[in-house]
């Protein structure tokens, strides 16, 4: 079976997110676990988190194939100890919410180094991550290869792999690719999708690749912008999606949605 969702909303409750993805027909969601945009958030209650997992047995979720995505504001690379401390703290919350709602995965954006370089940008985010993960836990952080924007570390698969090398409990460790963020980085998969699995399968390890998100690009390769555009409306296109959809190296990996869309938008594309 291909897994396929959306990134839903979870307003009013982590417990929406599974009822708004099989709305939209998904057998697979990302979703936030907290405010993206806020540093801190209640704790999860009891009930939330009976209702959540309620509610994705109730309706086929497999924790496999469920995938939150950290809050924004988080930055392992922060040049400044302050910052720092409050993303490891702000990550560790966000740790500890997935593992009380059973999940097994956790996307994030590795950072960025603002001024710094990108060597000790690479640095600060494997200490943090040196510091935090727990030999004990079961959920999985993914790295998520982003587009270079401004000072975005992630930006080639070798500055995701030289982050997991520096890190001990590295089995803990997998990836995220954003279709969107790869080709805006320079990544050609419109040209040449293959070529690009067998570098990150070089560079990374195929074994390491755990989720995809599924996005067009508003701009033209290469151009370090990050904007997602709709399936088959963008620079990457309708054939190239097709490609990556049936590719057979990519069949096992859950695919996630993040388009501009609404609900109604996402189902089509699901469909589709
Ligand atoms: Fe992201
Ligand atoms: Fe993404
Ligand atoms: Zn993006």
């Amino acid at each position: 079976m291909k897994f396929i969702g959306a990134h839903v909303s979870a307003s009013g409750g982590v417990e929406a997110a599974p009822v708004n993805a099989s709305e939209i027909g998904a057998n697979a969601f990302a979703l936030f676990t907290k405010n993206q945009r806020q540093w801190v958030a209640r704790p999860l209650t009891e009930e939330s988190i009976r209702v959540f997992k309620e509610n994705c047995g109730k309706l086929g979720f497999d924790s496999r194939y469920i995938l939150p995505h950290d809050s924004y504001l988080i930055n392992l690379g922060h040049p400044e100890e302050e910052g720092l401390q409050k993303s490891r703290a702000a990550f560790l919350d966000e740790m500890q919410r997935c593992e009380q709602l059973g999940l097994k995965l956790l996307n994030f954006h590795p950072g960025s180094h603002v001024k710094q370089g990108v060597d000790t940008g690479i640095e600060y985010i494997a200490q943090m991550l040196n510091e935090v993960l727990d030999k004990n836990q079961h959920t999985k952080v993914l790295l998520e290869t982003m587009a270079g924007k401004g000072t975005e570390i992630g930006r080639s698969f070798e500055e995701l792999q030289m982050i997991i090398e520096k890190v001990e409990l590295n089995n803990k460790l997998g990836i995220c690719l954003d279709t969107c963020h790869i080709y805006d980085a320079q990544y050609n998969i419109v040209d040449n999708l293959n070529g690009v699995i067998d570098e990150l399968d070089k560079v990374i390890g195929l074994d390491r690749l755990c989720a995809i998100h599924l996005n067009d690009s508003k701009n033209p390769f290469a151009s370090h912008k990050d904007r997602h555009e709709l399936i088959g409306k963008g620079y990457i296109g309708i054939d190239t999606f097709n490609n990556i959809v049936s590719n057979e190296k990519l069949r096992n990996i859950p695919m996630y949605l993040e388009t501009p869309n609404d609900m109604e938008g996402y189902a089509k594309e699901i469909a589709m």
